[in-house]
């Protein structure tokens, strides 16, 4: 297996944590990186830890976003961080939100944040351990999904963050706390080796 530096892979929500949030974004020119995240992903990704895009888009459930719209902006994101030095290993999408106004995507699902369905595809496609795995979102569904899969996760203040803070800390009291995606990073580095549950160091 390729050595993947500290961690296997980083599952970051999009909308208010790696790029400003602007609700139901449907222009690619409406894209900007969250300040700093391209040079702290560039450490992770230079050490071999893939890079994840996980991002619950209910506005396509919503009929507010087509699925051409959020790909756009996706790839749009990837253009942004590839001319960084930061390559994207998979966008990850739930279109689906129950009540929506989209029949076909009206519904419960697995992959809804903070479902992990997304994730766990992921995780098998790529071989990866999921406790050596990072979350890193604005809203508590992102940890959520993190402490479900028993990996590493980080809450941002960025988007919903203030919103979401409380329920963060009540649910899930060993989060990492940061204002930004850059902050996140910075202090999930800074974990000690022992966080990375029962997997030899190599
Ligand atoms: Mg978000
Ligand atoms: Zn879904």
């Amino acid at each position: 297996m390729t050595a993947r530096g500290r961690f296997d892979a980083l599952f970051l929500d999009r909308d208010g944590t790696l790029i400003v949030e602007r609700g139901y974004l449907s222009d690619p020119a409406g894209v900007r990186l969250s300040p700093g995240a391209a040079a702290g992903l560039r450490r992770f990704t230079d050490a071999g830890t893939l890079l994840f895009v996980v991002s619950n888009q209910s506005g396509i459930a919503r009929g507010l976003l087509t699925w051409d719209a959020v790909n756009a902006v996706n790839a749009e994101v990837e253009r942004r961080l590839l001319a960084r030095g930061v390559p994207v290993a998979g966008f990850l999408v739930c279109p689906h939100y129950p009540g929506g106004t989209v029949a076909a995507y009206s519904r419960r699902c697995r992959c809804r944040k903070p479902g992990t369905a997304l994730h766990r595809r992921a995780i098998r496609a790529f071989g990866l351990k999921a406790g050596r795995c990072a979350v890193v979102g604005d809203k508590w569904d992102d940890v959520g999904a993190g402490v479900a899969l028993g990996a590493a996760a980080a809450h941002v203040l960025t988007g919903h963050g203030r919103l979401h803070r409380r329920a963060v800390e009540k649910r899930a009291p060993g989060t990492i706390l940061a204002g930004t995606l850059a902050g996140a990073l910075a202090k999930l580095e800074a974990l000690p080796q022992s966080r990375k549950a029962g997997h030899p160091s190599r």
